[in-house]
């Protein structure tokens, strides 16, 4: 296997009951879609669940599918699911749907009778992001909770949330958190105004619940962690990297060298020439590229741990990243030999990249370096069974 990533579901089970512990009697739902952010759906959603979040959530319908098919039975809301998504299946397979507009409640109330089933649904509020959800304070949003009160007093669905989703929560300072927490309040009163009871609202993803302003003011009753259950940080600027959070990354992403050659200075490395070697020294070819989605684009202040001798030490990237492998330099007195494993990126603790300096060498986030991982690279879950309390 001359690449993999290794998923440590301890780990994961840890972020999760820390973000358990700052929900406080406000449930949790562990965000797994995007194959649970390219570590692994069902494993993830298994250790989410082991860890204490109540609620899965997806954007797909077929990624909730996935999770009933593999035995998960745990309440899971799907919230990006286009009109001639299969409603039928999610409402027969016990799936909570999210409702944007007129036109998605409509289809969902057909599946519904047709099924002979009861669509449990949340509401979609768009706050201020200009994204998902009926525009707040809009005559929209006024003729959807009317006809959703109509739809409730018809039994033909029953309401279990209403919820939107912050723009700028990774920048805890911005006002703009407020005010989508004020418009969500006021979106809240009209509903209650209509006559409607709806039990579940939330807000909340991992930047507002690791925010202690934040998690304040935009608790309600459940929220939702995506990317620090993965043990990542929002954003580092802000919010500080993933041990200052207290979270543990989950994936550590290996590979192995295809090649170590000694090259003289003078000599261009990769497509484009776009490196020249200053002096002699020892290269690594790293079997990987980005077809396995290392970035193209990424540059050399990120690169590879390489265990050789006394702990190890970092080779950065030496030229354009290719599609089936990169080049690093190692250094003259590099004592790594062809065939040797090295981490491209892991939670840092003994000096390896992490998904952060990966992302900050190519202009993106961590959310993408881990997403993006494609399926040429196997995912090898650690720890399936609980090793600690
Ligand atoms: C992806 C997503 C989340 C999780 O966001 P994180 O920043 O990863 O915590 C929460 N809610 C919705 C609607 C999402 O799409």
């Amino acid at each position: 296997m001359r690449a993999f990533a290794e998923v440590d579901l301890d780990a994961l089970r840890a972020n999760v009951a820390l973000l358990r512990e700052k929900a406080g009697s406000a449930r949790l739902l562990a965000v797994v879609k995007a194959d649970a952010y390219g570590h692994g759906l069902i494993p993830c959603a298994k250790a989410a669940l082991e860890g204490g979040a109540q609620w899965l959530g997806v954007a797909l319908l077929e990624e909730a599918l996935a999770l009933r098919a593999s035995g998960i039975k745990a309440r899971t809301l799907a919230w990006m699911t286009p009109l001639g998504s299969d409603f039928d299946s999610a409402i027969r397979e016990d799936i909570d749907l999210s409702i944007p507009s007129r036109e998605h409640l409509k289809a969902v109330i057909a599946s519904g009778r047709k099924v002979g089933v009861r669509p449990r649904i949340h509401l979609e509020i768009d706050t201020g992001m200009s994204r998902g959800g009926v525009m707040s304070e809009s005559s929209d949003f006024r003729e959807l909770i009317a006809e959703i009160a109509d739809a409730v007093k018809r039994d033909l669905i029953e309401v279990v949330g209403a919820w939107s989703h912050f723009a700028r929560a990774d920048e805890p300072e911005e006002a703009m958190n407020e005010e989508q927490v004020a418009r969500f309040d006021r979106a809240l009163d009209e509903i209650f105004a209509s006559g409607l009871s709806i039990p579940l609202h939330h807000i909340a993803n991992s930047a507002a619940t690791l925010s202690d302003r934040n998690n304040a003011r935009a608790r309600y009753s459940m929220m939702r962690g995506g990317i620090a259950i993965y043990g990542l940080s929002p954003e580092v600027k802000t919010m500080g990297d993933s041990r200052s959070l207290g979270l543990k990354p989950v994936m550590t992403l290996k590979a192995q060298l295809q090649l170590v050659k000694d090259v003289s200075a003078g000599s261009s490395v990769g497509y484009g020439a776009s490196a020249i070697l200053e002096r002699d020294t020892k290269l690594g070819v790293v079997a990987m590229g980005y077809a396995d989605g290392i970035p193209r684009n990424a540059n050399s202040s990120a690169g590879v741990f390489v265990i050789d001798g006394k702990g190890g030490r970092r080779a950065p990237i030496i030229g354009r990243v290719s599609m089936d492998q990169f080049v690093v330099d190692l250094g003259k007195d590099s004592r790594a030999k062809t065939g040797d494993f090295v981490t491209v990126f892991g939670d840092g603790a003994t000096g390896e990249y992490t998904a952060d300096d990966w992302a900050h060498a190519s202009g993106t986030i961590s959310y993408e370096i881990v997403t993006r991982l494609g399926p040429r690279v196997p995912r090898i879950w650690r720890n399936h069974e609980r090793s600690s309390g």
